[in-house]
Order: structure tokens, then C-alpha cells, then sequence
């Protein structure tokens, strides 16, 4: 059985795109029964199916395994995680023997620069993926209470992150109890995280859980200085992080709970520029944090920052329960409105991404006509932040 269809999940790859896709990665030859891709490897290449098949399995040689699917020739393996960082949810294990092309992430993104349409292609069939695991009962296996604020805290940070995840209620599920006993576990050690390959987690912190299963736990960040340091990954965080970076500024994302903020949780917004049809909220969030984390942002959830603060000369740090991180920054006030200047839409500080960054001067001539965008401007005291677009360095507000 091969499960390929020409687009969406199990989309193909034609000769022409193998053809292109070949000088950034590496042919070998593949055995039956060979394990390409072991279920919780963070680091992993993106393989292509040239001959032969692979099986993606859940649980392979567990009482629990799954078939759910087989790739055939043209085939490429794995899902959105692969980008962000994820480990794998699902292994990849070869049914007949062939050959496959190993492509590293980083060449993988070299290319996709290169041939957009293709990356486009490879990003939906890896979007649709999640969206299948999330409907799945892949993932981890959270076993609580549903009276229990900290089962709703778990079962709300894997939702935010788009972690694929079941959940056994113990108020429910008979069998529930008898699961517990096996593993050892009393009642008062619940909520428990169950990983496939045996790992529990009695009441795991959501630091802990990202640490296990997350798309970037905060002790993986770069040095503590950046030209930008953005509080909140919702749209607004994640559009700021993304002018950042494409911009060059070093940039950093930190979240409470999980990139995507509320619009993460929407079955469906109709009303998102550019998407006629609609688009699911985990897919736009996705989407934003592919996009944000290909110009170089980085993203940490969670990470709730807990103040703004002076440090040496012209630096500013926020600061969050577990490190501080420090942008070269300047407070900066922006001129004082000007008719015919720009627009600008300043929010509250409550709903908008708090940011700092230094203060670039225009650029004339600049690839987009003359028009550049940058965020954000922080004032004293009222802290209000803006994504500003100008042609004329003045901002209408
Ligand atoms: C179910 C649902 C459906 C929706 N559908 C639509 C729709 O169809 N159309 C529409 O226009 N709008 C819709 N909305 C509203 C839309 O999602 C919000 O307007 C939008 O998400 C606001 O974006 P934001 O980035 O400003 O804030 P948020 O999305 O609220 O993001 C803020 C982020 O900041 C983080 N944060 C907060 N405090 C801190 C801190 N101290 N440190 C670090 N991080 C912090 C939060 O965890 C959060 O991720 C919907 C909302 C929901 C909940």
C-alpha cells in the first residue's frame, strides 16, 4: 500500500524537484526493516523516498504500534517539527528496501530559499501532517484528574503548542488506575506525562514538558545579548519577530505559554488578510513561527518575562524566572505627530508585545522602495509599542 497522493499529506516530490533537490543532500541505499527516523529524535535529516517504501509507524514494537501510512518513490518523510526543532513523533521505518536522499535541515532551508514554490509545497504537506498527528492519539499521553488544575494546565500547554497528546481522564477512563499501578504511580503523583519510549513525568512543570517535547525551551538560547527581545508570541509578537529579523536584528521571542497566543486555539479565521478560504489558527501560527524562525528569530515558550529593566550603558534587559536577556537597546520616543506622516497603530501595553530594540535610522533607497518597516518604538512611561511604516522616518501618532 502506498499512501501518496499528489498533494497534501502525502504529497510527491516530481523528478525535476528530486533532480533540484539532489545537490543539497546525499543518496543511499535503504534495508528492510531499517529505522530512518526513531520516534523522539530532535535531529533528524528530511529523507526522500527514490525507490522502495517506508512505513510511518506509532509505537513500533510496542503493543500500541500504528500504521499511518507508507511513502512510495517521490515521498518525502516527516512533519512541521522537523523545522521547528520538535523531535519526531512518529518513526519511519523502511518496508522495501531502496534508496532515499538525505537532506539536512539547513540545506533544506538553503534550498527552499532558492525554489519558494517548492517550500511552500514541503510546508503545507508538513502543516497537514500535524494537523493529522494532533487528530491522532500520537504523541505524549497526559493521565489526570479533569479536576485537576494542574492536568488543565498541561493539557492547555500542549493545546497552545500544538503538541500532539492524548488524554486519559482518571474520572473516566476504568483502566486509568490500572495504567497508574503498573508504572508505579499513586493517585497524588497525577498528573503524569507518559513519552512513548517509557519516559514518565509525575506533575512536570510546562518547562519540563517543552524541555521533553517542546519546539524550544529557553535554556537553548543563544547568548544573553540580541538587538531585540519580544515579550508574547501571539500574531502581533510573532509579525514583530518577524520584521525583526528580516531586518538582520538579532532577534528573541519569549512566550508565557506557547507561540501562536490566542489565535493558536481559533478552529478557523475568516477574516486574516490573504486567506480568502480561511486559515486553521495552529496553521497561521505555524506558518509565522516557520517564517519568523527562517529569518533567524528565535522562539522560547515558556518563558514568562517578569520585567523590563536598565543594564549597562545602553542595554536593556527583560527578565524572566529563569534568565535574564539583554537587548542593546535605546528607549526611544518617537517624533511628535506630523500631518501627512505615516500611520502608526499603538496598543496598550496589556495587549501588545512588549519589545526593545535599538532605533535604526531610515533607509533610503531601501530594497522596498523607500518604505521600511520596523517595530517598535518603547516609551517611558506609558510603554507603548507600534509596528510603524514609513516613508517620510516620522510616525503619525
Ligand atoms: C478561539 C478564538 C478564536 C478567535 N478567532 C478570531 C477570528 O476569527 N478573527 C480575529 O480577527 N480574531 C480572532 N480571535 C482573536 C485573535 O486571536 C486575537 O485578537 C489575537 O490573537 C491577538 O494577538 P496578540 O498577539 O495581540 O495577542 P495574543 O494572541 O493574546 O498573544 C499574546 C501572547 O503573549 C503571551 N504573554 C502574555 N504575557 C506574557 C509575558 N509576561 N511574558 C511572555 N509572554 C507573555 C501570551 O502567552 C500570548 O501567547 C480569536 C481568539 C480566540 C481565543
Amino acid at each position: 500500500m502506498d499512501s501518496s497522493e499528489p498533494a497534501g499529506t502525502f504529497s510527491r516530490l516530481n523528478r525535476d524537484q528530486i533532480g533540484a533537490l539532489s545537490g543539497y543532500g546525499v543518496r543511499r541505499r535503504t534495508r528492510a526493516g531499517e529505522l530512518l527516523v526513531q520516534e523522539g529524535r530532535r535531529q533528524r535529516d528530511l529523507f526522500v523516498v527514490l525507490s522502495g517504501a517506508v512505513a510511518m509507524v506509532e509505537g513500533p514494537g510496542t503493543a500500541e504500534e500504528r500504521l499511518v501510512g507508507v511513502h512510495g518513490p517521490g515521498a518525502f518523510l516527516d512533519e512541521v517539527g522537523l523545522l521547528t526543532g520538535q523531535p519526531s513523533f512518529v518513526s519511519a521505518v523502511v518496508r522495501e528496501p531502496g534508496e532515499v536522499l538525505a537532506v539536512s535541515v539547513a540545506a533544506l532551508l538553503d534550498f527552499v530559499a532558492r525554489d519558494p514554490r517548492l517550500g511552500d509545497a514541503i510546508l503545507r504537506a508538513f502543516l497537514c501532517r500535524r494537523e493529522q498527528l494532533l487528530g491522532s492519539v500520537a504523541g505524549i499521553r497526559l493521565i489526570g484528574s479533569r479536576f485537576s488544575p494542574d492536568t488543565r494546565r498541561l493539557r492547555e500547554f500542549a493545546a497552545r503548542n500544538r503538541i500532539p497528546h492524548s488524554w486519559t481522564d482518571l474520572e473516566e477512563d476504568a483502566g486509568a488506575e490500572r495504567l497508574l499501578r503498573r508504572m508505579s504511580v499513586g493517585p497524588d503523583q497525577t498528573p503524569v506525562v507518559v513519552w512513548r519510549d517509557g519516559q514518565v513525568l509525575h506533575n512536570p512543570t510546562n518547562a519540563e514538558l517543552a524541555g521533553l517535547i517542546g519546539p524550544g525551551a529557553i535554556d537553548e538560547l543563544p547568548g544573553s545579548m540580541v538587538d531585540v527581545v519580544i515579550a508574547g508570541a501571539g500574531p502581533a509578537g510573532l509579525a514583530a519577530a518577524v520584521y525583526g529579523a528580516s531586518e538582520g536584528l538579532a532577534t528573541v521571542v519569549l512566550d508565557a505559554v506557547g507561540a501562536g497566543g490566542q489565535a493558536g486555539t481559533a478552529s478557523r479565521i475568516e477574516n486574516y488578510l490573504g486567506f480568502p478560504a480561511g486559515i486553521t489558527g495552529a496553521e497561521l501560527a505555524d506558518r509565522a513561527v516557520v517564517q519568523a524562525e527562517k529569518f533567524g528569530a528565535v522562539i522560547a515558550a515558556p518563558a514568562a518575562v517578569a520585567g523590563l529593566s536598565r543594564g549597562t550603558g545602553t542595554t536593556r534587559c527583560a527578565s524572566t524566572a529563569a534568565a535574564a536577556r539583554c537587548a542593546p537597546a535605546r528607549w526611544w520616543s518617537p517624533p511628535a505627530p506630523a500631518t501627512g506622516g505615516s500611520t502608526c497603530r499603538a496598543s496598550p501595553s496589556s495587549r501588545a508585545p512588549a519589545s526593545i530594540t535599538r532605533r535604526r535610522s531610515w533607509r533610503r533607497g531601501s530594497a522596498r522602495s523607500g518604505r521600511s518597516w520596523w517595530s517598535v518604538a518603547a516609551t517611558r512611561p506609558a510603554r507603548r509599542s507600534c509596528t510603524w511604516s514609513s516613508t517620510r522616518g516620522r510616525c503619525g501618532w
